[in-house]
């Protein structure tokens, strides 16, 4: 990448920002600047996964953005292997507070992304104690077993003794979601860039130079939306590492058990999340819901995994278990405290972070998204204080 091309590609969207005063607004300029020939960035993003590219979305109204991904094509990694489940009751309290204010997204710009699923709690003798907890926890309501079978006919009647359901979950058309933020990056002159990884990050008087194999970008902000490889980025930039922990989560896909149509079943849970199984393009996707410690890497399933989770779905069903058709494994990352990282590192307010999606990645990206936006251009997020102290990355402060 010369010099030259990184002023051309820069150019639509730095019209479009002077248009729209941006500048003037904001920073204390009026036209983007050059720095040694290259446009100064307003924001540079790390991560071309659904963390990246939706808080892209929402920074490019505020000034020249763009989005560097490592791999050939977005959601290359966690993003394209998630089971794209909507549930508002699933995860800490400052989980369940961003997916219920991303909510109002998903009724207007994202409005045909979520369709119903429902959730079916499924309980064997033994496992009471467990059920009660989660249908505690999780808001449910109990329902007759034979209710639950009528929904999902190969339920095994004898073995499982309760049912608990609710109606909040839905599917995430995960590819839709995707788009609809990259076509509003790219409608306010916002770029992505795949291909391109970040192989070193300097600190500079203006704010960061980040040098992929074939050029260099100056930023003012850089926003680490790197999943797995957070820390890494951190480290890069020499801010201290989270201590994001990639846990690897494994999926198994089966023709649909019997024949039976399975797109209006719910979706099937086990109780503690022991194991789930989710209609999925006809078919279900089966996962042992496991976590299991894994470097930052192209994941891939684990056979012992894919076998215990078929086994474990087999106790609470009539029918056969059947040859997986795929199986495929993703990273969900967690930090220490298993609550998203979202904001300015303490150490340098132009470093921000964007991590820690964990299993939540895309219910909680609209609400993430325009949270981590606030906090770049000075605005408070309108949560809780408890809540922006759980979220905040001063946590890790030592
Ligand atoms: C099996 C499974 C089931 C899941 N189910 C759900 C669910 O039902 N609902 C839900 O909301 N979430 C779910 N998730 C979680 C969700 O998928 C993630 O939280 C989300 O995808 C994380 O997005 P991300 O953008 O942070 O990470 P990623 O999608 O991994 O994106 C990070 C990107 O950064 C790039 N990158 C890294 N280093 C560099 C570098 N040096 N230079 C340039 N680019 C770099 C990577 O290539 C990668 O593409 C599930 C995850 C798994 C694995």
């Amino acid at each position: 990448m010369s010099k030259v091309s990184t002023a051309n590609f820069l150019t639509k969207q730095s019209k479009i920002m002077m248009k729209k005063g941006a500048f003037s607004s904001l920073f204390s300029f009026t036209i983007p600047q050059l720095i040694h020939g290259l446009i100064m960035l307003d924001f540079l993003i790390i991560g071309g996964g659904i963390a990246g590219v939706s808080a892209a979305a929402r920074l490019s109204t505020h000034g020249v953005t763009l989005v560097l991904e490592a791999e050939e094509h977005l959601a290359y990694h966690t993003s394209g292997r998630s089971a794209a489940l909507y549930e508002t009751n699933y995860g800490s309290p400052s989980t369940i507070a961003l997916a219920k204010a991303g909510r109002s997204d998903f009724d207007k710009t994202l409005s045909d992304v979520l369709s119903p699923r429902g959730f079916l709690l499924l309980c064997l003798k033994g496992e009471e104690n467990q059920f009660d907890y989660d249908v505690k926890h999780m808001h449910l309501t109990e329902i007759p077993l034979m209710e639950a079978v009528s929904l999902v006919p190969i339920l095994n009647a004898t073995e499982v003794v309760r049912t608990a359901s609710s109606s909040t979950a839905h599917d995430i058309d995960t590819d839709m979601m995707l788009q609809i933020f990259a076509k509003q990056l790219s409608k306010n002159g916002g770029t992505i860039k795949t291909n391109q990884k970040v192989t070193a990050i300097e600190k500079t008087k203006h704010g960061w130079r980040v040098h992929v194999k074939t050029g260099t970008f100056e930023t003012r902000q850089l926003v680490n939306a790197a999943g797995a490889w957070g820390d890494e980025i951190a480290e890069m930039a020499g801010i201290p590492k989270i201590g994001l922990t990639p846990f690897r989560r494994s999926v198994a896909r089966l023709n649909a058990p019997g024949g039976h149509d399975v797109k209006n079943w719910p979706v099937l849970f086990g109780p503690g999340e022991r194991w789930y199984a989710k209609p999925d393009a006809g078919g279900l996707i089966v996962s042992l819901a496991e976590e299991t410690p894994s470097p930052p890497m192209d994941a891939w399933p684990h056979d012992i995994d894919l076998a215990e989770a078929l086994a474990r779905y087999q106790d609470y069903v009539t029918e056969e278990v059947t040859r997986p058709v795929s199986s495929w494994a993703g990273l969900r990352t967690f930090s220490p405290d298993r609550n998203l990282v979202l904001g300015p590192a303490p150490q340098d307010n132009s470093f921000i972070w964007c991590v820690g999606q964990g299993g939540y990645g895309f219910f909680t990206a609209p609400a993430a998204s325009r949270f981590v936006a606030d906090l770049v251009i000075g605005n408070t997020p309108e949560y809780p204080t408890e809540v922006i102290a759980e979220l905040s990355p001063d946590r890790f402060k030592s």
